[in-house]
């Protein structure tokens, strides 16, 4: 059985404890490569190298950095095939998001920050003719990268690249859940020539591997993708090492759909941002609500076109919604839609495990699911399932949507449908998350800010936000 290899040095190696843990293919339920449990003392190896490496590596001009980064994206296309199978096996995603979404995203952020350094500069403030005050930006030395299951290589290439960008050297955790993306990821960055110990990946558990980047002393800087819960415990650790921080955190995004919406659009979008990746995207708007007048027509038109997803194996062309990650994750979400009828809602369609016929009888699969006639503020509406199931609430006016889309502890995106602007402005103002979509979603523009409020993290990702983070500012104040 195939064997994931950590990246320490340049080299890909077995984990010094010599353990390796199963690896599942959510599709089939059953394990298909072995990945390294490793522990400390992997990260210890793997911290040292980076220490290594850095003055090498930070000394290159941003241009020598940029080639090898955009040498590393052009290898990622040619192995574009492979990586997109090797994602849908892992994750259970279709084929055709990893295709066409997730691999080409992975390739574009190595891209883009590979590039965007070349363009980085900082700033100088004159003082009069007496005196100039020059910031120069320096990398922060060895960071940590933790990113989690849901879109492995997209999120797991979002961190490394800006860090690797401003010349920091990386000690990388990908989620155990999904790793076979990341491994290929280092034999690509091997053939492409980027110097040793300057990227390193330790696989393994969160509290083993994970704990360990955060808690290193030499490691400076955390960026982590994530659960709030885990999320939490990082900072509790951090923190007080005084460790810089970016937590990316869960979501319970709201939906809002007003009644003079271009109802097409809008119903083809919801479709996506409901079910997309099988609702596993941190993103997904979980909570739809639908103004009073709307709420029939769109209830109807909106069970329809679910009916017409097809659901199943994810290497299958047709199918729109595949496999859920974990058996783990699979019984929570489970777990969910049962709460979800204690707490008096009505299923309107789903709700139920699937055994697709075929290679995928034992698969872990769950019908896109919607949900009606639950309280704004029950545990459904309010905690995260990260799963096909979404709720529906319909509401009378701007002033009691907007205090039950507000109402979660969470705040990274939100979406807004309607045809009227100033009120698509005037909700943009008043809603408390890091991200709002006016009629589209997941429009992306890697230059802007991501990143959420409240218990959906600290500090944001993407562009400058990104290279900033990845760096030290000094100022520099010389006397004429
Ligand atoms: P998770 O928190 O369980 O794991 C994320 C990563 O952290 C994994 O690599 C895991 O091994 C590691 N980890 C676990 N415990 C750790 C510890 N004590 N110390 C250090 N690392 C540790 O999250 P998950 O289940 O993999 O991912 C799903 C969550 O991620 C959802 O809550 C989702 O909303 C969130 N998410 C957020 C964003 C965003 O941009 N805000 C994007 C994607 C996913």
């Amino acid at each position: 059985m195939q064997k994931i290899l950590n990246y320490i040095n340049g080299e890909l190696l077995e984990p010094v404890s010599k353990q390796f843990m199963d690896n599942f293919d959510p599709s089939t339920g059953s394990v298909y490569s072995l990945i390294p449990d490793s522990d400390e003392r992997d990260v210890e190896l793997a911290v040292k190298a980076a220490d290594e490496a850095y003055e090498n590596w930070s000394s290159f001009s941003p241009e020598k950095r940029s080639k090898i980064m955009v040498r590393i994206s052009e290898l990622m296309e040619k192995h574009i095939d492979k990586l997109a199978e090797a994602e849908t096996v892992d994750q259970g995603k279709p084929l055709w998001l990893s295709k066409t979404g997730e691999i080409p995203r992975a390739i574009s952020n190595i891209r883009f920050f590979g590039t965007a350094i070349e363009h980085f500069a900082s700033e100088a403030h004159p003082m009069g003719d007496h005196a100039i005050n020059y910031t120069v930006r320096t990398p922060i030395g060895v960071v940590g990268c933790i990113s989690p299951w849901n879109l492995p290589l997209y999120l797991f290439t979002w961190k490394i690249a800006p860090a690797l960008a401003t010349g920091n050297c990386v000690v990388a955790k990908p989620s155990e859940i999904t790793p076979m993306s990341a491994y290929l990821f280092a034999e690509i960055c091997i053939e492409a020539g980027l110097p040793k110990g300057v990227l390193n990946i330790v696989h393994g558990l969160g509290p083993k591997v994970g704990s360990s980047i955060v808690s290193h002393p030499n490691i400076k800087a955390i960026s982590f993708t994530g659960g709030t819960k885990t999320g939490a415990e990082i900072a509790r650790v951090a923190a007080p090492m005084f460790k810089k921080l970016s937590l990316e955190l869960g979501g319970k995004n709201p939906n809002i759909i007003f009644a003079d919406c271009d109802f097409d659009k809008m119903l083809n979008e919801t479709v996506r941002s409901s079910f997309l990746n099988q609702g596993e995207i941190c993103l997904c708007g979980s909570r739809i609500f639908i103004e009073r007048p709307l709420y029939e027509k769109f209830k109807t038109a909106f069970i329809e076109k679910i009916k017409q997803q097809i659901l199943g194996d994810p290497l299958n062309e047709k199918t729109k919604i595949g496999a859920i990650v974990s058996e783990p994750h699979f019984q929570k979400i489970l777990s969910y839609i049962e709460l979800a009828k204690q707490e008096g809602g009505t299923i309107l369609i789903g709700g139920n495990n699937v055994k697709p016929e075929g290679r995928c009888a034992n698969g872990w699969f769950i019908e896109p699911t919607i949900i009606e006639g639950l309280s704004y503020d029950c545990r459904t509406n309010q905690e995260e399932i990260f799963g096909p199931v979404v709720t529906l609430t319909p509401f009378d006016n701007e002033e009691e949507v907007l205090m039950m889309a507000n109402s979660t502890q969470y705040g990274l995106a939100c979406t807004v449908w309607t045809e009227n602007l100033t009120r698509a402005h005037r909700i943009s103002q008043k809603i408390k998350s890091g991200i709002v979509w006016i009629n589209c979603w997941l429009l992306r523009d890697l230059r802007t800010p991501f990143g959420g409020v409240k218990q959906s993290g600290v500090g944001r990702e993407g562009g400058w936000e990104a290279l900033r983070f990845f760096t030290e500012q000094k100022n520099i104040c010389v006397k004429l």
